[in-house]
């Protein structure tokens, strides 16, 4: 008999989880303004509100703390970093920061003033936020196939070539500094871009002497995805990938609470020397010395140590194989997602699951809120709520896509806590027909508005 597939690692320490009712669970989310971020995380059985610092270091992480070197400059620990980045990524500089958006605040101080025009795929949310921030553009090159849920292309992450050759033959090329490739592309579900699609996106931008960068958070889980689905890569290693994908950019912002397996973190990797130095002032500025950025010396030896083993194929392995295996129970109940399955998050289609509920009334938050009362599980709306309004119409941009996401972190949660949440999505799928009201805005920030908003139900 074939041997079934498991997991390679054991535990060795865990932390308690508890229940609720479904009175308590009502109180509570009205309390919490029909807004999952404001619920206290003792009020969550099962969190899959994100996959961002929510992960479960290992022993060899947790013994890198204890080594951590918390020198103001010159750490050991930075030194480790900088190994790591160069053996990893390839890039010759880098600059730590606390997280991702950090990453990219210095990296835009450098790089955008108004009116520039920033082309990728599908920008992550704070990404699109600190260059809409800076009166900047943000065009999203996506290929169609992206946003058809329905249909199984293996890179729906890749960019569209003809889109954005349009748009760098259409601008000065002083108005476009960079390019930016999300990989994997979070805002379609978690989608991978493919090797050939970085070089082609590589050798345009070079033709029109613009920069790429890849939004690298999720790197490692694009790696994997390239080896199982991308003709010609199934022998190379992750790491061997990796270097190949970093081959065609001229640096990198990281949030490292993503594949690095950390609970804070972050980084820029750079080949330029001089943009090195432009961005080190912002660095100065805005996080700390260059050579610590806002981490401490133990979390960047935690970070270094959370690369390597993020790039092991049996690690990413497993991973993508419990997500999967909660998209296939999803399959088996009949509930719409998309896909094919991403690499840290399943992402239900919303409008599919409820067909008749008006895009005005928030269809994937409702189903967000209906999935926490029915169980306690907390998920995420990627919709109308995250896409906010235009920042110059002020109207509110309804995105082709309205999705649930059920994000996974690293190394948590087991396969019977996958099974309960697919049994929850069912339960809520039995009664989708009653539920015939979604949610309205009473209060939100003027910028990235989904952390903060303030709903209630539609009466
Ligand atoms: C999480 C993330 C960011 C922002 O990083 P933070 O660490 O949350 O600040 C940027 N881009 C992508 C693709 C991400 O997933």
């Amino acid at each position: 008999m074939k041997l079934p597939f498991a997991e390679s690692y054991k535990m060795k320490m865990v932390e308690s989880i508890r229940k609720s009712s479904w009175e308590e669970r009502v109180e509570w989310i009205k309390a919490a303004k029909y807004n999952l971020f404001n619920l206290r995380s003792d009020q969550v059985f099962i969190d899959l509100l994100t996959d961002s610092g929510t992960g479960a270091m290992s022993d060899k992480q947790w013994s890198a703390l204890m080594l951590g070197d918390e020198s103001y400059a010159g750490a050991s620990s930075y030194f480790k970093m900088k190994t790591a980045i160069k053996d990893i990524f390839g890039f010759d500089y880098f600059l730590p920061t606390h997280q991702g958006r950090a990453a990219e605040n210095v990296l835009f101080s450098a790089m955008l003033k108004e009116g520039d025009i920033v082309p990728g795929n599908a920008h992550f949310d704070t990404t699109k936020g600190h260059i809409e921030f800076r009166k900047a553009h943000a065009m999203d090159c996506t290929i169609a196939e992206a946003y058809d849920t329905t249909n199984s292309f293996p890179f729906k992450g890749n960019i569209d070539l003809n889109k954005l050759e349009y748009i760098l033959e259409n601008n000065p090329r002083e108005k476009i500094p960079l390019i930016i490739i999300t990989a994997t592309c979070n805002t379609p579900g978690g989608q991978p871009v493919s090797l050939q699609n970085m070089k082609e996106v590589y050798t345009m931008a070079k033709k029109f002497g613009i920069r790429v960068f890849i939004d690298s958070a999720r790197f490692a889980e694009n790696a994997y995805f390239i080896k199982m689905r991308e003709p010609g890569c199934q022998d190379k290693t992750i790491r061997e990938i990796v270097r190949e994908m970093f081959q065609y950019a001229d640096g990198m912002t990281m949030s490292s609470k993503k594949d690095a397996i950390v609970n804070m973190g972050g980084f820029i990797g750079l080949s330029d020397k001089e943009l090195f130095q432009q961005a080190s002032i912002y660095n100065i500025m805005y996080e700390g010395y260059i050579t610590y950025g806002g981490m401490s010396g133990r979390d960047m030896n935690a970070l270094a140590q959370g690369l390597y083993e993020g790039t092991e194929f049996d690690f990413l392995e497993t991973r993508i194989k419990q997500v999967a295996y909660l998209g296939e129970k999803l399959d088996e109940f009949d509930i719409p997602t998309q896909n094919p399955f991403g690499g840290h998050a399943i992402f239900v289609d919303a409008k599919r699951f409820l067909p008749n509920m008006p895009k005005e009334q928030f269809v994937a938050q409702t189903l967000a809120v209906e999935l926490y009362l029915e169980a306690g599980v907390r998920s995420v709306e990627i919709g109308a709520l995250l896409a906010d309004r235009d920042p110059v119409t002020r109207e509110n941009r309804y995105p082709k896509l309205e999705m649930l996401r059920l994000t996974i972190p690293r190394r948590v949660y087991t396969n019977n806590h996958m099974y309960y949440v697919a049994v929850a999505m069912k339960n809520v799928y039995d009664r989708r027909f009653d539920i015939t009201k979604g949610l309205k805005i009473v209060n939100e920030a003027p910028i990235m508005r989904h952390f903060t908003v303030e709903l209630e139900r539609v009466q």
